[in-house]
């Protein structure tokens, strides 16, 4: 169990006397009559991995362009540790940022590629081929230096535009799509390569990626974006647990919405009538709802227990349906059941036992059912 202090220092957005390095207010981009980033306020702490997520075209990388110095907002203004960035060139501020092309240029090598970010710099010979060799050794290509970046994997190309980026020390790193151009074995590998770095330099990561997986991995918070707006900041776990919206719970993550209107409001929870769902739904909440109010209840698809004999007790937070679909994923089953409403509720079993033995098949009948604590509750 975390001391009260560790907690704070851990999550220093907790504590409302902690400055945060990075302060965007009301930051405002448009082009033309359109609002690519549309009055955006976030507060980013030291050493964050701070995440930037939402649908193409959202205005994250507007955003991090913004941060950067390669855009200037139309309104608002972004502070990096008390400075207004407003008048500061790129080459200036305390950030560099690197690209999802990686851009490394193929003539140079790997050494060379890595030296081009001391460029502006005026250092002794020694100190700079110190200072490449270190960059280098931190991701762990220190006898590759000589190489071209065709003669790299994908992977191994990435860390060079990390060393290349990380070499002149920014306070804040920005990286959009950091991973995108690896596969997915080496994505999740790289991922870890990525943690470690982070926190061996210290340096606040913001990063933009449209891969939910990757920002529930890698941040300590993020931030969803929908049509240039901010819709919710908070750590991985809140942000899937606790969506705040239809928006955010369908967007992180797989969900199932079930429509219904407030039928009562009893201690500690809430039940909600639903004709799509065909019983009553419990959720457990407080407050924030009335009586009459319509809403969705949002559930995930593995907070949901399925079984082939019939549930006892009240029609509550149970259905009764048929397997429509069945996907086989190794390690986990997806279920599409359709129920006797005809509404598709999608369920994620783990697979503890081999296929074979596995009891619940195509057209079988079945029962689903969750606790009361596992659903929430969104305005509509
Ligand atoms: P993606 O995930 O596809 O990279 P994104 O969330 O990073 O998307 P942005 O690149 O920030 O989105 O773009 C936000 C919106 O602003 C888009 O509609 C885009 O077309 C528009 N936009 C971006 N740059 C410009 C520009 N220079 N001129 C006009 N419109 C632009």
């Amino acid at each position: 169990m975390l001391s009260a202090q560790q907690q704070l220092t851990d999550r220093p957005w907790l504590d409302p006397d902690a400055t945060p390095q990075i302060v965007i207010e009301s930051v405002t981009k448009t082009f033309g009559g359109f609002s690519a980033v549309d009055g955006v306020t976030l507060k980013i702490f030291k050493g964050e991995m701070f995440a930037l997520v939402g649908a193409s075209g959202c205005g994250k990388t507007t955003l991090l362009r913004m941060l950067a110095g390669f855009a200037t907002p139309t309104g608002g203004r972004i502070m990096i540790e008390g400075v207004d960035m407003t008048a500061v060139p790129p080459h200036q501020r305390p950030v560099n940022m690197m690209f999802q092309s990686y851009a490394l240029f193929p003539h140079m090598t790997v050494g060379e590629n890595v030296g081009y970010g001391l460029r502006r710099l005026a250092l002794a010979r020694a100190v700079r081929s110190q200072r490449v060799q270190e960059a280098l050794d931190m991701v762990q290509l220190g006898a590759l230096a000589k190489r071209k970046p065709h003669q790299l994997s994908g992977g191994q190309r990435q860390r060079v535009a990390l060393a290349r980026a990380l070499i002149r020390r920014p306070k804040v790193l920005l990286l959009d799509e950091p991973l995108s151009a690896l596969d997915k074995k080496l994505r999740e590998q790289t991922q870890f390569e990525l943690m470690n770095i982070q926190s061996q330099v210290g340096i606040t990561f913001v990063f933009v990626t449209h891969d939910q997986d990757e920002a529930m991995a890698l941040s300590t918070r993020i931030a969803v974006m929908n049509r240039g707006q901010v819709v919710q900041v908070g750590t991985p776990s809140e942000i899937y647990e606790f969506p705040q919206s239809r928006f955010v719970a369908d967007f992180i993550g797989t969900t199932n919405l079930f429509e219904g209107t407030v039928n009562a409001t009893q201690p500690g929870h809430i039940v909600v009538r639903s004709t799509e769902a065909g019983c009553d739904l419990i959720v457990d909440e407080t407050g924030r709802f009335g009586s009459g109010q319509r809403v969705w209840v949002a559930l995930r698809p593995e907070k949901i227990r399925l079984s082939k004999q019939p549930l006892g007790g009240d029609r509550v937070n149970q259905m009764k349906g048929t397997v429509w679909e069945l996907g086989y994923l190794g390690n986990r089953s997806t279920y599409r059941i359709k129920t006797e409403t005809g509404k598709l509720v999608t369920v994620f079993a783990q697979n503890e036992r081999r296929t074979s033995e596995w009891s619940i098949d195509w057209s079988d009948e079945v029962y689903l059912s969750w606790t009361a604590n596992c659903a929430v509750l969104l305005p509509q």
